[in-house]
Parts: structure tokens; sequence; C-alpha cells
């Protein structure tokens, strides 16, 4: 990216608790990147609306105006608060309609420790993984139909009598749904977990999968990931394969491709998380994968994410709106405080990212945190979330 030295950064402020996180995560950028270049460098927030903020701006029906699609488009880079999703009408999620119009296809999730966070596991030090997450495929896509459709009832008249499949019972109450998975869609996924393992000088890169089971779709999946490795990366068969290993061109260092079942990565990442650290995964998988790796390291509270086209990246909290607590100063700002740290990665604008993640972990460590971290550790003071952006600031 080349990038001015004040950009236009769009902003969806999100709906719920969006109100009360995103311009405490405004301020703590804004905060960081004077700290880091002074007045050389700052960001021109701009806002544009999605979710239940857009139907009080431009009316009843529009969730996502198309102004909003086109400052993602001409800005490249933005990011969001949590949307409701609407109940009823055209719109199955708000977050599904932006991924699949941007064609959005990585959601990726870094998940890392912040020393002093609570953890349900006992070591969640040796957690340091990013998952790439197939965004546009899979069953996740949304092509199915209910029991009661006559759409249902055709398909599974069609299989049944066209495509041999008569081991499956089909009860009148069976809705069905199709798991797209391509060569495409994996390869380009594939493609930016290894390049993303080597500018980042990981040692391994974990293809996750279901491919024993679903062996044309997620068996696929595993296949391509790796004839990938081969061909783009000149990855070679370890030990006869199936596992590969690359050198990493900017380190020299290996880089080892290797798969595992998803059943069996989730009992791995409970008992030796130290041994992944760049996850490739279908949609389904990954979904399952992230939240239950935020969970380990603190929760959705402080889980960041974005999902990325070949030219725009969004950076988003990964937490929904929370209706609860919404409006009431209490929710932790650190997912989307997170996600903007992604962002200033991605700009290149490391100081300022670095400012932030020392300014996390300082206000963490002094145990000045909201109310879902503090509940959950000894000794801890609750804080408000503007408070808990004040002590991220003052720890920079
Ligand atoms: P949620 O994430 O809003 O809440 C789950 C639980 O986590 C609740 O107990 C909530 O209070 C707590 N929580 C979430 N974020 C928190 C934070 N930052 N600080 C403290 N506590 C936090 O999930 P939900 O209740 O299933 O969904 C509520 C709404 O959000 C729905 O409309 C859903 O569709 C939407 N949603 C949006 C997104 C998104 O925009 N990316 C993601 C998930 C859900």
């Amino acid at each position: 990216l080349r990038v001015p030295a004040k950009p236009v950064i769009p902003f969806i402020e999100g709906d719920g608790i969006g109100a009360d996180v995103t311009p405490v995560m405004r301020e703590v950028v804004d905060a960081a990147v004077h700290k880091a270049y002074g007045d050389t460098r700052a960001i021109a927030w701009m806002e544009v609306y999605a979710g239940e903020k857009a139907t009080r701006v431009y009316g009843d029906d529009v969730w996502l105006p198309d102004e909003t699609m086109d400052a993602m488009r001409e800005y490249l880079v933005a990011i969001k608060g949590p949307l409701t999703t609407p109940v009823g009408g055209g719109i199955r999620s708000l977050n599904v309609a932006l991924r699949q119009t941007l064609d959005l296809y990585v959601c990726l999730r870094p998940v890392r420790y912040y020393d002093g966070t609570p953890s349900p596991v006992k070591a969640p030090e040796k957690t340091d993984m990013v998952i790439f997450r197939e965004n546009s495929e899979d069953i996740y896509a949304g092509i199915e139909w209910a029991a009661e459709t006559a759409e249902a009832r055709k398909l599974i008249a069609y299989l049944q009598a066209e495509m041999g499949v008569t081991n499956i019972r089909f009860p009148e109450s069976s809705g069905v749904g199709i798991k797209p998975v391509s060569r495409e869609g994996t390869e380009r996924l594939v493609r930016k977990a290894i390049q993303y393992a080597i500018d980042n000088g990981r040692k391994s890169v974990t293809l996750v999968h279901k491919g024993n089971i679903m062996k044309f779709t997620e068996g696929a999946f595993k296949a391509w990931g790796y004839a990938l490795a081969q061909r783009e990366f000149g990855a070679q068969p370890l030990d006869g394969g199936p596992w590969m290993r690359l050198t990493n061109p900017r380190t020299g260092d290996d880089i080892v491709i290797k798969d595992v079942i998803a059943d069996a990565f989730l009992q791995e990442i409970l008992l030796n998380p130290q041994n992944y650290e760049v996850i490739a995964t279908l949609n389904l998988n990954g979904d399952y994968i992230s939240d239950a790796l935020a969970a380990q390291v603190g929760g959705i509270g402080i889980a960041p994410g974005a999902n990325l086209s070949d030219s725009i990246g969004i950076f988003e909290a990964t937490h929904g709106t929370a209706p609860m607590i919404a409006g009431q100063d209490k929710a932790n700002p650190g997912s989307i405080v997170l996600s903007a740290e992604m962002m200033l990665r991605h700009l290149g604008w490391i100081e300022a990212a670095d400012a932030i993640v020392s300014g996390l972990s300082g206000a963490i460590k002094a145990g000045r945190v909201t109310d879902d971290l503090a509940r959950l550790m000894t000794g801890a003071e609750t804080v408000s979330c503007s408070e808990f952006g004040r002590c991220i600031v003052a720890h920079m």
C-alpha cells in the first residue's frame, strides 16, 4: 500500500456497544499515531453508515448504503464496530453481505496472549497463532433450503433419482444445504497464509480440514493447499510427505506446511498450541477454531479481526453488539482497539501499532480493566470502557 501522511479512513461506528467502543478506539489510535510520529502523520476519520444507524440516516430499509460500499472501494482500508443482524427482510447478515459484495475472502484472526489476561488454560502464553479462515465458500455460503420448501423436496428427489444417493434416508423433515469448495477459492486463501508466514518469519502453516470424511471438499482443500505450496513456493515433501518444507526467501529459515484434521486440531490447541503458528482453514472450521482460540486468550472482548480481499482490508471487532450492556460505558474496547492495531500494521505504521500493544498490555498488567476481564482476575479494578481507553493511552 502507498499510504499518504494523512490517510482518510472510513469507519462504521456499529450498533449496540459500537457507540461505546468505537470512539474509544479512535482516541487510542490518534494517541498512538501522535506518540509515534508527532504531527507528521494523522488519520482523517470519515464516518460511513451501516446497520441501525444507517436506517436512521438513510431511511427504514437501508441497512448497507451504496455510499458505504463506495467508500470501502475508494479508500481500501476501513474499520467497523459490530452490526445488528436485521430480523426478517432479505438480508441474512450485514457482515456476510459486506464480505460477499466486496469479495473479502480472508477472515484474518490473530490469537495472541497478553500477560495478565484471565484464561481457562494453564499456559495461555504458549498460544500465538494467526488464523486464515476462508470467507466465501463452504456450507457457510448459505446455499440451503428449509424442509418445508418445494426446492428441498426437488433437490432430494434429484439426488435420489439422478445422483445415486441411495444410502441416506431423507425424512420429510429434511432441510438441505450445499457445500461448495473450489480450487481457486482454496488457492487464494492458502497463498495468502503462506505469504504471511514468509513476511512475518513464521515457522509453519497448518491446513485444518475434515478431509478424512468430506473427501471432495475438505480433502480437496488439503490436496490443493499442498499442491500450491509446491508449485508456487517451491515446497518439497518432508520425509516422503504429505508434510512439506519450503525455505523462507527472506530469512533462509524453514517453513513447514502440514495438515491436521479439524477435530484433532481442537484438542491440539488445548494440549500443544505451541506447535501451531499460521492456520489456513475452511469457513466453518475457521469459525469454530477462531472462537475457541479467542477464549483461550481472554475472550471475544479482546479478540481482533479483519476481512481482506486482494485490495481491501476491513478491520473489525469480532464480538457482536452486546445489547445487554450497550450505552453503559461498560464494554471492553479491546477487540476493536486491537483490530485498529492490525490496521496500523497493514498501513505499515508499525511504531503506532507497537504503541497500542504496549499500552494495552500495560493496562492489563496494571489490573485496571473492564468488567468482563476484572471479574475473572484477582485483585483487578473494574474501570469503564472510556477509562480503559485512557489507561491504554497512559501505558503507551
Ligand atoms: P455478542 O458478542 O454481542 O455477545 C455475547 C456475550 O459477550 C454477551 O454476554 C455480551 O455481553 C458479551 N460481550 C460481547 N462483546 C463484549 C465486549 N466488547 N465487552 C464485554 N462483553 C462483551 O453476541 P450475540 O449476543 O450473539 O449477538 C448480539 C447481536 O450482535 C446480534 O444481532 C448478532 O447478529 C450481532 N453480531 C454481530 C457481529 C458483527 O457485527 N461482527 C458478530 C456477532 C454478532
